[in-house]
């Protein structure tokens, strides 16, 4: 057939114009990587024709036999990669993994206990605006005013004073490791099932370098897009045969309808790509980029909430340098950084706004940056919040463009694809 270029010139155009931005930019969202060509190919193939309602062997529609081979390869290698007896790999999204979980463990109405966003967690851990947050008596934990670690005396004490049904740990900003079994304690005391959504550090405990919550919690979910470098998608996982069951019937029937097979075929590469020991390798990479970004990071005068990272983001209070995330954010992106604002805990600015923003090493890493180049990042996004600090009508077209040049030449040296 010929090419996308000729059939379709508008949207292979764009297309073009979205790899020219991950090429000549640097990726510093903690929650995005750049996948193998093997993940795009898988992606990109006629299983994006297949219905395949059901699960393998257990099909509603005929034609099947591939798949079930593909799902299958999915879920058993999901399952050596985190060293547990289940895996349910047809969520389409994180999202939709976790209401899976609701779907399966809890009722409407019911307690569920969860990280706050302000304070790190994820929308769907009982957020306001979220359906977890509008269908469920959603309370929430934080983290400690003093250094900014999550706070579990006060988990314990809303665990005991509205006894949840499900207690949720993870989240979308928190930069350290997180005590799972202390969690499970407290979950076991008053009756709750306890559930870990690992999405961001996913990647890090299939590669031993994160505690693994595998053992301590009921359920966990995970996004296989973010650490784990696999296509979007999600992913539920548990070592209780009766929770298995619940959640395999929660996504489906429950949520969704026919799997994105070619997604599936799409995680089963990447959870082969994820079992080799070049991705443990990439994983300590990871880690070791943040921590060098991180104390570049304060040289050039800025705070980073918790004083450092456990992980692969990190999450920088801007005050020092009297700009917000919001003017960071669009400063940055001027001189091709890409890195999304964050409210940093406490934060005193309005949530469009913030004080703050979280920074991922994954992307990056993936391409080729180690130490030096992460310790140049750091010295570039000094140099354009100094310029931003000094700037009194909120331009900053001086350091964006020298750091424009900057970020180009040392992009240009690591292809995302060769
Ligand atoms: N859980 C956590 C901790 C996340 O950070 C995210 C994504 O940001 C999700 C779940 C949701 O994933 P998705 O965007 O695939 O719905």
């Amino acid at each position: 057939t010929a090419p996308l270029a000729e059939i379709d010139p508008e949207v292979s155009a764009i297309i073009g114009r979205e790899m020219a931005r991950e090429q000549d930019g640097i990726e510093l969202i903690a929650s995005e990587n750049i996948v193998s060509a093997a993940v795009l190919a898988a992606q990109g193939s006629v299983f994006t024709n297949k219905y395949a309602e059901g699960y393998p062997g257990k099909r509603y529609y005929g034609g099947c036999g591939p798949s079930d081979e593909v799902e299958t390869l999915a879920i058993e290698r999901a399952k050596k990669l985190f060293g547990c007896g289940f895996a349910n790999v047809q969520a389409n999204s994180g999202s939709q993994a976790n209401q899976s979980v609701l779907l399966a463990l809890v009722k409407p109405g019911d307690t569920i206990l969860g990280m706050s966003l302000a304070a790190g967690g994820h929308l769907t851990h009982g957020a306001a605006p979220n359906l977890s947050g509008k269908w469920f008596n959603a309370v929430q934990y934080g983290v400690r005013a003093d250094d900014g670690l999550l706070d579990y005396e006060e988990l314990e004490r809303l665990a005991r004073e509205h006894k949840p049904k499900l207690i949720i740990a993870g989240g979308s900003a928190y930069p350290r490791f997180i005590d799972f079994a202390r969690i499970r304690v407290v979950a076991d005391e008053v009756g709750a099932f306890f559930m870990v959504d690992m999405a961001h550090f996913a990647g890090l405990v299939a590669a031993g370098i994160y505690p693994s919550p595998i053992e301590h919690a009921h359920v966990v979910t995970t996004t296989t897009h973010k650490t784990l470098r696999g296509p979007r998608g999600g992913m539920v996982l548990t070592n209780h045969e009766d929770i298995a069951k619940k959640i395999n019937s929660a996504t489906f029937p429950g949520l969704q309808g026919g799997p994105l097979m070619h997604v599936i075929a799409g995680k089963a590469v990447a959870f082969g790509e994820a079992l080799t020991p070049d991705f443990v390798a990439y994983q300590k990479a990871v880690t070791a980029n943040a921590k060098a970004l991180a104390e570049t990071l304060v040289e050039q005068g800025l705070a980073i909430v918790t004083g450092g990272t456990d992980s692969h983001l990190m999450l920088v209070d801007l005050r020092p340098k009297n700009t917000t995330g919001k003017a960071a954010e669009a400063s940055l992106e001027h001189a091709h950084i890409t890195v999304n604002k964050n409210a940093i805990p406490f934060d005193p600015a309005k949530p469009a706004i913030t004080s703050g923003i979280r920074l991922g090493t994954p992307a990056a890493t993936t391409r080729g940056f180690g130490i030096a180049e992460f310790k140049e990042i750091g010295e570039m996004i000094g140099e354009v919040l100094d310029g931003l600090a000094k700037s009194n009508d909120g331009t900053n077209d001086a350091a964006e463009a020298a750091v424009g040049a900057r970020v180009k030449a040392l992009c240009a040296r690591f292809p995302i694809y060769r």
